[in-house]
């Protein structure tokens, strides 16, 4: 029904008989998944709260579409839900839904429940790429909704995918430049994971969908996590959470437990890449919890810099954050 991940109290809300078929999704398919009843979800906020830190976490609403529920079950939990934020023992409530389901009433609702914080799964900048997956609704949705939710002053996340049916690379990075010109506060990015019992995973298994590489596919998240970053908006999200669902279920498409590491990995080696371009021995020093992501995964990075008879060695430095690094040339 739910769990902690972080300091967050995470509520799952499955599809709940929504209308939509979007190509990738298979909550239709998953039997297992039932609507946590407002009792339910109180007792689990009460359980939740005694283990954390006052003040520090938040309740969010995630899994469907919170605003496409019906409307009195979706009160029904943000009454639940209040008293922790009117008694400051929460610092939030946040939730997800679909673009096509904002509108000022809703929005109204969630204000007056203290709600601080809407995702809009956005996947998508493209309308033909949207019409492909059966999203059914449209870039301009995504426009309309995200000014909404900014005006009436709630944190605004946007949620994309990459490698959608009948996407390509300049697509995604298209994607991610129209999401970033919104300004949203945060952004997640999920390569697309072809799910059995999906539209997807039919096309997939018919050919005609045809994902393009793991190596492409994290070329081309580096680069957006780069492009944000740039841009300060936070990245809270690169990759699909570990699931035994996605395990499981998952047939094709880009999936790794440590995708954001593997992202950040290739940033440190196209940094490193510029700072050593004649051979020899390299000294980079990066923060202490970098050491591992400049390394790359399976000491990737270094292996690769070794083909090109350049050798680095890469130490710790408390000075550095992020990803700053430091290169010297050894004599
Ligand atoms: S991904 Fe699409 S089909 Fe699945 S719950 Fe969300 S809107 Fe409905």
């Amino acid at each position: 029904m739910g769990k902690q991940r972080h300091s967050n109290i995470s509520i799952f809300i499955p599809h709940m008989g929504c209308p939509n078929m979007c190509s990738f999704c298979n909550q239709r398919t998953i039997s297992n998944s039932s609507a946590p009843s407002p009792r339910e979800v109180g007792a689990m906020l009460e359980k939740a709260c005694e283990q954390l830190p006052e003040g520090r976490s938040e309740i969010a609403f995630f899994g469907g579409s919170f605003t496409a529920v019906d409307r009195e079950y979706m009160t029904d939990l943000l009454e639940q839900a209040y008293p922790y934020i009117q008694s400051g023992r929460v610092r939030g409530i946040r939730c997800s839904t679909r673009p096509d389901c904002i509108d000022k009433d809703v929005l109204k609702v969630l204000k007056n429940y203290g709600v601080t914080a809407i995702e809009l799964g956005a996947q998508s900048m493209d309308d033909e790429v949207l019409a492909a997956n059966n999203r059914g609704h449209s870039v301009d949705d995504v426009l309309t909704a995200s000014a909404l939710i900014k005006e009436q002053g709630f944190e605004l996340g946007l949620q994309m995918m990459t490698g959608l049916y009948r996407s390509s690379p300049e697509k995604d990075i298209d994607t991610a430049e129209k999401i970033a010109d919104i300004h949203p506060d945060t952004v997640r990015i999920y390569p697309t994971v072809i799910l059995k019992g999906t539209r997807l995973g039919e096309l997939f298994e018919s050919g005609e969908y045809v994902p393009y590489g793991f190596d492409i596919a994290a070329e081309i998240c580096a680069d957006m996590l780069e492009m944000f970053e740039q841009k300060n908006i936070r990245v809270i999200k690169l990759g699909l959470h570990a699931s035994e669902t996605v395990e499981e279920d998952m047939i094709g498409g880009f999936y790794h437990p440590a995708f954001r590491e593997i992202c950040e990995g290739i940033l440190f080696r196209r940094e490193i890449g510029k700072r050593t371009e004649t051979g020899g021995l390299y000294t980079v020093r990066v923060s202490p919890n970098a050491v591992s992501k400049a390394a790359g995964q399976k000491k990737c990075n270094i292996k690769y810099f070794d083909q090109k008879g350049i050798s680095i060695k890469i130490c710790p430095d408390g000075t550095l954050k992020n990803r700053e690094i430091i290169v010297k040339k050894d004599e």
